[in-house]
């Protein structure tokens, strides 16, 4: 007999357990060879007093196993800890969440029979979620949001070869490049560099503001969408209301080396352990799971068995006919289960290869520009004032330097030199000073000699250099300024 596969196994929060213990039982009950090394995280852990909520041998235990199947863990909502699903999505650098939302038959929703069938492809450790947030002033607060070329080849490849691996025709790049040029935009720009080395699949971007409306509007036009993190967890949980709500929705969290499947929803708390959820969504990231280690069979058995249970409609849950007349949790596993090597009639499951995921260099150094030099700074100063105050204060301290002050913004719209129209303004102001001479570039000297000289008079909390790479700026301009 072949050795066990040893997968581990985290309950997780709220209703995790009851959700993960049903995928579990399951997948032993069609008879796959695997072995169950249960480990914790979330809640439990942060009352342990361990802040990250992810304790040592649960690290451990995935970077032997290598592959996990977990439950939802709670986070703090506006304070307290990091959220510990974040820590080990990072932690194991799974940098693609593939989130599939495909029309269930029986489970009617105002799209049923439209067909819908889209996989989100989401960015998965960088962006907003790098989560480095900083109070500027006692009342300004700021999140990075940080978008590497790297991490932004990572997922376009995956997503173009996750469509590859199931067949897909097309995938679309969905960002808010029109805003956020530097950052969306360099998720807009290697996938337009990257998309013609699959021409055998149709590729566009769209405004993800649109492709949400689209989504609501036409939203079998889509097959696969690669997007940012933060767009992700918000689309995502958008197509799958469309199929029928978090209860279907699975998700894999995929690196070259560790996966954790999981479902899109979260701990809800209110259902724990009343036995009333719907655990479809983990049961099916077990599917995600079994294919993802090579159990091609197995995990078209289950699907099959999950789709005949749903069509039959005799075991539905609550959330999909109401609670008051809705299967029990247990009830619904054990219908899967009695239904194992049955097919459904209205649902075919896909033809499913193994996904290549991209092999990408580790270098950290990843992009070696031909040029970059240092024309100015930003330096952000807390100022109780108006614009012009200021303003005039910095000219004067910079009046003899080599930088001048080029303008001032606050909140991203400039202010000074004063225009025809002021903003509302608060405490927190950008201030922009570039090098007098327009073909020099800044020492790292001169950059502090100015900061220096800014601090005699002011309360400065930030510095930004501002950098020309390739001969490009690499920086965006504020609203206003020419
Ligand atoms: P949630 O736990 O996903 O629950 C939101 C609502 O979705 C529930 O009230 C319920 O809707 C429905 N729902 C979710 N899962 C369901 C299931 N299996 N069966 C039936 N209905 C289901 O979202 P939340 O209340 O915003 O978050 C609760 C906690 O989970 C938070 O601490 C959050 O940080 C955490 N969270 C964890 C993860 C993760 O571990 N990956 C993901 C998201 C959130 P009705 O109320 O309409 O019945």
């Amino acid at each position: 007999m072949q050795n066990k596969r040893v997968i581990t196994v985290i309950p997780g929060d709220g209703i995790g357990p009851e959700c993960v213990g049903a995928a579990m039982k399951i997948i032993d009950a069609a008879g796959v060879n695997i072995e169950w090394e249960e480990r914790h995280a979330g809640e439990r852990v942060f009352k342990q007093g361990i802040p990250s909520g992810v304790p040592a041998d649960t690290i451990e235990s995935i970077k032997k196993n290598r592959v996990v199947l977990k439950g939802p863990l709670g986070t703090p909502v506006g304070f307290g800890q990091k959220s510990a699903n974040v820590t080990l999505r990072k932690l194991f650098e799974t940098y693609a969440n593939i989130r599939p939302a495909r029309e269930f038959p029986g489970v009617t929703t105002p799209y049923s029979g439209r067909g819908i069938d889209v996989v989100i492809v989401r960015e998965n450790v960088e962006d907003l979620y790098a989560g480095i947030e900083h109070m500027q002033t006692p009342g300004v607060a700021q999140c990075l949001k940080l978008i590497s070329r790297k991490g932004c080849e990572k997922i376009v490849r995956t997503a173009f070869e996750f469509a590859r691996a199931e067949g897909r025709k097309s995938v679309a790049c969905a960002t808010k490049a029109n805003i956020m040029k530097m950052t969306e935009g360099l998720l807009k720009k290697t996938f337009e560099e990257i998309a013609p080395e699959y021409p055998d699949i149709e590729s566009w971007h769209v405004i993800i503001d649109n492709c949400a409306h689209q989504l609501v509007k036409k939203p079998e036009q889509y097959d696969v969408i690669v997007t940012t993190n933060m767009n992700g967890d918000i689309i995502s949980d958008l197509t799958s209301g469309l199929v029928g709500g978090l209860g279907f929705a699975p998700t894999a969290n995929l690196g070259n080396d560790i996966a954790i499947f999981e479902a899109v929803h979260g701990s809800a708390p209110k259902y724990a352990g009343k036995d009333v959820i719907n655990p479809t969504a983990v049961i099916l990231s077990a599917v995600m799971m079994l294919r993802h280690i090579g159990e091609f069979d197995a995990a078209t058995l289950i699907e099959n068995a999950v789709m005949v249970t749903i069509e039959e409609g005799k075991a539905a849950t609550g959330d999909v006919i109401g609670y008051d007349k809705g299967a029990k949790t247990s009830e619904y596993t054990q219908a899967i289960i009695d239904n194992l090597g049955r097919k459904p009639t209205q649902w075919q499951a896909r033809e499913h290869q193994a996904i290549q995921m991209p092999n990408i260099p580790e270098n950290p150094a990843f992009v070696i520009p031909e040029s970059r030099r240092v024309i100015g700074a930003d330096i952000f100063i807390e100022w109780p004032q108006n614009a012009e105050s200021l303003g005039q204060s910095l000219d004067s301290i910079v009046e003899a330097s080599d930088f001048r002050l080029k303008m001032i913004s606050n909140r991203g719209t400039k202010v000074y030199p004063i225009g025809d129209t002021q903003p509302d303004c608060v405490d927190h102001w950008r201030c922009r000073f570039v090098l007098r001479d327009a073909t020099a570039g800044a020492s790292p000297e001169q950059v502090m000699a100015l900061l220096a000289q800014v601090a005699t008079k002011h309360q400065w909390m930030h510095v930004e250099k501002l950098l020309e790479i390739n001969g490009e700026p690499g920086y965006t301009m504020a609203q206003g300024e020419d």
